[in-house]
This record gives C-alpha cells, sequence and structure tokens, in this order.
C-alpha cells in the first residue's frame, strides 16, 4: 500500500498556472531540473568539506540525462546529497515560501518575456516539470542512507511516497513524457536546451551521446566555463550576457559588468553584474542577498549576504576567493575579516560602475535609477560611511528641471547662486502639486533652486540627511531663504508696524498658534505653514496610510 499525501491548495494553483502561462516555453523545466541537480551536488560537496567518509568515494560529480524512447521517459539524475522520506514529503509536496500568492499575481501580470525567469526566482522549479509529463517519478536515497525512497504524482492534486532501491547516493527525476512531448527525447533538442540554459553549470551534464551503428559514448553537454576566471578582455559581451541570463533569471542583458581581480595582500575575483530592473524576487519574495562565493571554482554558497549590504541586493554575481579555506563553516562567514575586505572592496565598484554609467550612458543610468534608486535611497538611511557617494548617485528633479528630467546634487549645487549656503528640498507626492507650494515663491523670487522630491522614501531619508559636500539639507517648506543684513533691518521694522494688525488676526482665527509676517510669498496673501519642529504634513500623511 502506497502512503498517500495531498498538495497543498497552493500549489495547486501553481501547477495550472505554470502549465497554462509557461506553454511557449516549456523547454525550461530541464533547466529547473539541472539546476536542483546542481544545487544538490554543491549540498553535498560542501558537507563533504567536514565529513568526508560521508561521499563513500564517489566524488565524479555528474548530472546525467537519461533517454528511454521506449518507454518514453528522460530522466535527470545527479549524485547529489539526496532526499529522505520526510525530505521528498516538505520539498516537493509544499510550498514553504513566502511570496507564493505574490508569485501566482505577477505571473499573471508578466509580459511573455518575463515569465520564464519567474519561475526559477520563486523557488517553484520542479513543478515545471509537469508542464511536459503527465506523471513524474523521483527516487532518492540521501547520502549516507541505505534504503531510498519513490515519490510519485500525476501533478493532479496527490502524490504518493514508497520504499525503493538506488544503487548509490543521488536523485533520478524521471518524466514519463506526455504523448505531444516526445521532442524531448531528442538528443540534438536535449543538447541545444543545455547549451541555451545550463551552459555555465559548474558540474558536467552528460548524456550518452548516439555514436551510430548501435554504440554510445558519455558525451559532456555543456562548457561549465567560469568566466570569473578569465581576464577581463577575454570575456565577450555575449557571453556575459549569456552567464547574466543564467545566474539571474533575468531576460534582459545587464546594464552594467563588474569584472575585475583584486591582487596583493587579499586575493579575489569579482564578477558582479547591475540589471537594468528590479526583479520579481527583490518585490515580492523574501530577497536573496549578495553574489555567490566561490573558493578556488568550488561554489560555498548561493548568496554570500557578507559579501554586500542588503540595499546593495540588486547586484548579481559571483565572488571567488582562494584565501578562505575550503572547509569554512557557514557562521565562520558570518563575520569574517576577510569578507568584511572584499565587501568594501565590491561595494566601491559598485559605486564605481554606477558612476561610469551616469557619465557614458546617461539615459540607460536614468532608467536603471528609476528602478533601483530606492534602493540606492535606503543606502542613504544604513550606510552612513558610504553617504557622500550614495548621494553622488541620486537623479532629482527640481524647480528648475523640467518635469520627468532630472539633475545631480553635484549639479545642483555648482549652480547654486552666491548667498544660497545650503540644499533647499521639498517632498510630497506629486511634482505638480509641489509646484504650487506657496513657500517655494519666496525661492523662485531668488532664483534659488528646490529638490521636488516624490519617490514615497524621499520624505523618509531627505529629512535625515546632515549634508552634502559641506552644505546641510534644509527642508523648503520650513527654511526660508536667509536675508542679507539690510533685508533683515527691513523686515524688522516691518514687524514692528504690523504688530497690532498680527495680534487682532491672531484674535479673530481660532486654532492658530501664532500669526507673522512672511517674505515667502510674493503672489499671495497669506499661507498656512507647520512648525520648523512638526511632523512635515506629507509624512504625516505616508504614516497616516501605513496605519501609524
Ligand atoms: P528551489 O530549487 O528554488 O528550492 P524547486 O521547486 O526547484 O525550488 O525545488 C524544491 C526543493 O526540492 C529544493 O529546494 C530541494 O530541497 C529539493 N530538490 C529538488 N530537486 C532535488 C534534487 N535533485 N536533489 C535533492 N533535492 C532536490
Ligand atoms: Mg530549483
Amino acid at each position: 500500500m502506497s502512503e498517500k499525501h495531498v498538495f497543498k491548495s497552493e500549489l495547486q494553483q501553481i501547477l495550472n498556472l505554470i502549465t497554462h502561462s509557461l506553454y511557449s516555453h516549456k523547454e525550461i523545466f530541464l533547466r529547473e531540473l539541472i539546476s536542483n541537480a546542481s544545487d544538490a551536488i554543491d549540498k553535498i560537496r560542501f558537507n563533504s568539506l567536514q565529513n568526508d567518509p560521508l561521499l563513500e568515494g564517489d566524488r565524479d560529480w555528474k548530472i546525467r540525462l537519461v533517454v528511454d524512447k521506449e518507454a518514453r521517459t528522460l530522466t535527470v539524475s545527479d549524485n547529489g546529497i539526496g532526499m529522505d522520506h520526510d525530505a521528498l514529503v516538505e520539498n516537493l509536496g509544499t510550498i514553504a515560501k513566502s511570496g507564493t500568492k505574490a508569485f501566482l499575481e505577477s505571473l499573471k501580470q508578466a509580459d511573455a518575456a518575463a515569465k520564464p525567469g519567474l519561475i526559477g526566482q520563486f523557488g517553484v522549479g520542479f513543478y515545471s516539470a509537469f508542464m511536459v509529463a503527465d506523471k513524474v517519478t523521483v527516487i532518492s536515497r540521501p547520502a549516507g542512507a541505505q534504503g531510498a525512497m519513490k515519490w510519485e504524482s500525476d501533478g493532479l492534486g496527490e502524490f504518493t511516497v514508497d520504499p525503493a532501491e538506488r544503487a548509490g547516493r543521488g536523485t533520478d527525476v524521471v518524466l514519463h513524457l506526455k504523448e505531444e512531448e516526445k521532442e524531448f527525447l531528442a538528443e540534438y533538442r536535449l543538447r541545444s536546451i543545455v547549451k541555451q540554459f545550463s551552459d555555465f553549470i559548474e558540474h558536467p551534464v552528460v548524456i550518452d551521446a548516439d555514436k551510430g551503428e548501435g554504440k554510445t559514448e558519455e558525451e559532456t553537454l555543456n562548457s561549465r566555463k567560469a568566466l570569473w576566471l578569465r581576464s577581463k578582455v577575454d570575456v565577450t559581451p555575449e557571453e556575459h550576457e549569456a552567464f547574466y541570463k543564467q545566474i539571474s533569471d533575468d531576460y534582459d542583458a545587464p546594464a552594467k559588468v563588474i569584472h575585475y581581480a583584486a591582487e596583493g595582500t587579499l586575493e579575489f575575483k569579482a564578477l558582479l553584474y547591475i540589471p537594468k530592473r528590479k526583479s520579481w524576487d527583490l518585490q515580492f519574495a523574501e530577497p536573496k542577498v549578495g553574489p555567490r562565493l566561490y573558493i578556488n571554482r568550488v561554489q560555498i554558497m548561493d548568496h554570500c549576504e557578507a559579501l554586500l549590504p542588503p540595499y546593495l541586493r540588486f547586484v548579481k554575481g559571483v565572488v571567488d576567493c582562494s584565501d578562505l579555506p575550503l572547509n569554512v563553516s557557514r557562521e565562520l562567514l558570518q563575520h569574517n575579516p576577510l569578507l568584511e575586505k572584499i565587501q568594501k572592496s565590491l561595494v566601491k565598484n559598485v559605486f564605481q560602475a554606477l558612476n561610469d554609467l551616469r557619465a557614458s550612458e546617461p539615459e540607460t543610468y536614468e532608467g536603471v535609477f528609476k528602478e533601483l534608486g530606492p534602493f540606492l535611497k535606503e543606502g542613504l538611511a544604513r550606510d552612513f560611511a558610504n553617504r557622500e557617494q550614495i548621494c553622488d548617485l541620486l537623479l532629482v528633479g527640481s524647480l528648475k528641471t523640467e518635469a520627468g528630467r532630472t539633475t545631480t546634487l553635484a549639479q545642483y549645487v555648482e549652480a547654486m547662486p552666491e548667498g544660497q549656503q545650503d540644499i533647499y528640498f521639498l517632498t510630497g507626492e506629486d511634482r505638480a502639486v509641489l509646484e504650487h507650494v506657496p513657500a517655494l515663491e519666496a525661492f523662485r523670487h531668488r532664483g534659488w533652486d528646490v529638490l521636488l522630491l516624490t519617490d514615497p522614501i524621499d520624505a523618509f531619508v531627505f529629512p535625515t540627511l546632515p549634508d552634502y559636500k559641506g552644505r546641510a539639507f534644509k527642508a523648503a517648506d520650513r527654511h526660508q531663504p536667509e536675508l542679507d543684513p539690510e533685508e533683515k533691518k527691513k523686515e524688522e521694522e516691518a514687524a514692528e508696524a504690523y504688530k497690532p494688525l498680527l495680534g487682532l488676526l491672531k484674535g479673530l482665527i481660532g486654532g492658530l498658534k501664532d500669526v507673522r509676517l512672511t517674505r515667502r510669498l510674493k503672489e499671495s496673501a497669506s499661507c498656512l505653514t507647520s512648525d520648523e519642529d512638526a511632523m512635515d504634513p506629507h509624512m504625516e500623511r505616508l504614516l497616516q496610510k501605513l496605519g501609524q
């Protein structure tokens, strides 16, 4: 009697959606299964660094594709870590990921080109097997265990788990292909899919290639190139694009490549990519922070958080360091002075690359900043040491820019007229509304520019910024332009003259803290303002929206 289980209900929905919305990209199932096999090999290799007997002598890492034309099955086999009963039930029967709902939503909305990437980003890759198979059998034997287990499902709502046999450690994923998906039995088809989607996978993907007259020979289908180990000039833009797409699940080329080898006291190779847009997982799923960490070509971690600060989570790539011991533990990696040094270098290079992009391809940079700017601004609030560098990268609208155009803070400071000491800004939801704020009149009159900031995060970040290039940040609706001595004198005289009138007005209109003469207004007769230390009204609205 088989042990029966029911898929969690959301899974059912996911299966339906995957099969229907990815109909024209069915071949990515192979990429997902190969990537799982590769992860499984990385895991056992990592564990074996501290427990070598676990391998039982088998360190011939391999992902094998096996075709059985008669049975109409395609099998993806690995000698990775394997799964026991509970792992099979847990990993292949439930989706524990928090972003599932968001995944479903984004899959519905995404344009066709983006869809294949979403599967990998949301970690539901295994289920893509049901796009081409009407039954999937998984036979797995964990490292160090004697017996194997068999998981089987038609993807319609239930799966079974039974004891089984398997010669060594690892996993076979057997796809019983649908009648109309026979093409995935053809060697040339498999070759081209592996080449297209899995070429940079580190472990060999092999097949028993048909050599004619009934003879076969094991052949490796992927080139396994480690681009980051090559010198910068030897990697073509096409290779970068292909590699970036494989590690990022993006469907577009990266906006900027960062490739360098650090030499001297600390040696490492870095190959990082800045994307053109924010990936879906950055918005909806648990973000994965940090590039992959390799030690001498051996992958240690998929995402090494110690290598980049969280606000740079949009950066994808690989860092290979030969100075770390191979048997380093994950705990040790958390607070490692070596990694801290590498992080410093990476951060510096990311800023440099963004600056280069801004200078050399302003239009591309504008697009990138629209997507990634909020992450950089998050850095303003968290990474005090790099504030100035992040400020250099900001693009902001201002009174003097046309709607939709931007300036940099450096340009703003450069263009400040004589007499202006500080950087003035105003935050709000909408530029058109901000333009009509009465407080701006005095600035217009003097020819002083004011930053008009409409990104929601601006209201949280800018009021906390101390200065840029020695110029303080000031909210334009609380701080009026400073006066020269002559103006000051005039103002004091006027205040004296109007004192009785102001007193009278304050008495007439209830609920006001004070009635003052202002030099803010040139055209309006009066305006309401808040105290310099009171909460900014825009911020008050934002907080209200957040339920504070
Ligand atoms: P993800 O790979 O993003 O975690 P998948 O749906 O592709 O999501 O796989 C789900 C889980 O199933 C994996 O995290 C892993 O624990 C397990 N798994 C899948 N394939 C294998 C395999 N070949 N060997 C070992 N574990 C596997
Ligand atoms: Mg996967």
